[in-house]
């Protein structure tokens, strides 16, 4: 069956180059880059030309660079290694569960630890004048996310960098889903953390990193030896941190030639051509700088899960935002968030493009997805042609 993948914010296959250049690293470059003979130096040496390639592409010192398992371990040290029992966080509602979840922790643990989630208006931006309304005399970390996983949404995080940076609170910010898409540079964003993951930038899964700002004290989460400058401690994934490395160095390549605005295009097709052929259907974060990959339609009348599962019969995989929680699917908290109905909040999908795409692969789900909304809608109880076309 022909296959077109357009769920690129799940994640990303593994380029060749990247899989090229890791592929001796499983083989006769085995060695603990820990160890002081030959083959420990050839990892190590290898450990850290990766990590001089993850600096440059977020314009920091090498130094600075963490490498950790991945996206969520990132989110995880820098938010339980900066706060301290008594802390003040301030966080958004539409961050990834990776945030949210370890603030909850926080919250919960009986250490007198207190969140301040501020909100996000209709087109899913955090307003920098509520996370200054948000500070306290007790915050020590403010953590919003650069780009959402759900809209594509870009944050203005210059802005909340410097209210931080005037009040002297941490700013921590997830940039897992916004590496390799618009340029990430730390000190534009005045960020004292950020994170990113290798599987969303054609990197493998399980790998992923933290910046952390010269001169930041961070509590480790692990306990062992002392890898990663006593950071995180455990022996180094050398194969998916060499392999993160290359995808950073291709990434910056790509954005320095431009690779994005040709996403964007295909993106924009992609949007234009579904809203013109669907009615009662529209972009969820319209209207704001977004990501260039990501489009988020909602299509009233259907279930988000069943049309994902229809179009996956015909070979497009696309997503939800939402999750399945004991037998019910809970609409997405980003989409509800931004004040979306719960009932559109389900009948929404995400369309995420990557470099692997085509035109053809865009004009696969231009065809596909009008005939299988109108399909389901037909089957739709809820579906009435005269509110569709009064809506
Ligand atoms: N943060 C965001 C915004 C994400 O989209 C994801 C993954 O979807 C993560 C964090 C978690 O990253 P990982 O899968 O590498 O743990």
């Amino acid at each position: 069956m022909h296959r077109v993948y357009l769920d690129n914010n799940a994640t990303t296959p593994v380029l060749p180059e990247v899989l090229e250049a890791m592929r001796p690293y499983f083989g006769d470059h085995f060695g603990n880059a820990s160890s002081i003979h030959h083959h420990g130096q050839e990892t190590r040496a290898a450990v850290e030309r990766a990590r001089e390639s993850v600096a440059e592409l977020l314009g920091c010192r090498p130094a600075e660079i963490v490498f950790t398992s991945g996206g969520t371990e990132a989110d995880n040290l820098a938010i339980f290694g900066l706060v301290q029992p008594g802390d003040h966080v301030v966080t958004s509602t539409i961050e990834h569960h990776a945030v949210l979840n370890s603030c909850k922790h926080l919250q919960f643990d009986d250490r007198g630890i207190e969140v301040t989630y501020v909100p996000v208006d209709g087109r899913c931006l955090v307003d920098p004048a509520d996370v200054r309304r948000a500070l306290r005399p007790n915050t020590k970390l403010v953590t919003i996310m650069m780009a959402n996983n759900e809209t594509g949404v870009l944050q203005p995080v210059q802005e909340i960098g410097r209210i931080c940076a005037e009040a002297d609170v941490y700013f921590h910010t997830d940039a897992v889903q916004a590496a390799s898409k618009i340029p990430v540079r730390v000190k534009d964003i005045g960020c004292d953390l950020l994170s990113i993951s290798g599987h969303k930038i054609h990197a493998p899964q399980g790998v992923g990193a933290l910046y952390v700002r010269k001169g930041t004290t961070l509590e480790p989460r692990f306990f062992g030896g002392s890898h990663e400058r006593s950071r995180r401690a455990g022996t180094e994934n050398v194969p998916g941190i060499v392999g993160l490395g290359n995808a950073a160095r291709l990434a910056l390549q790509d954005l320095e030639n431009g690779e994005q605005l040709a996403i964007a295009a295909l993106r924009d097709r992609l949007e234009t051509a579904i809203l013109d052929k669907v009615e009662a259907a529209g972009v969820n974060g319209v209207g704001t700088p977004r990501v260039p990959n990501t489009a988020n339609i909602y299509f009233d009348y259907i279930e988000g899960e069943a049309l994902v599962i229809a179009l996956d019969l015909k070979g497009l995989a696309v997503s939800t935002g939402a999750a399945c929680s004991s037998g019910a699917i809970e609409p997405s908290h980003v989409l509800t968030a931004m004040g979306l109905r719960p009932d559109r909040a389900r009948a929404s999908l995400r369309f995420s493009l990557g470099k692997q795409n085509s035109a053809d692969d865009v004009d696969f789900a231009i065809q596909l997805v009008p005939a299988s909304v109108a399909r389901l809608r037909e089957l739709s109880p809820l579906y009435n042609k005269t509110a569709a076309v009064s809506s």
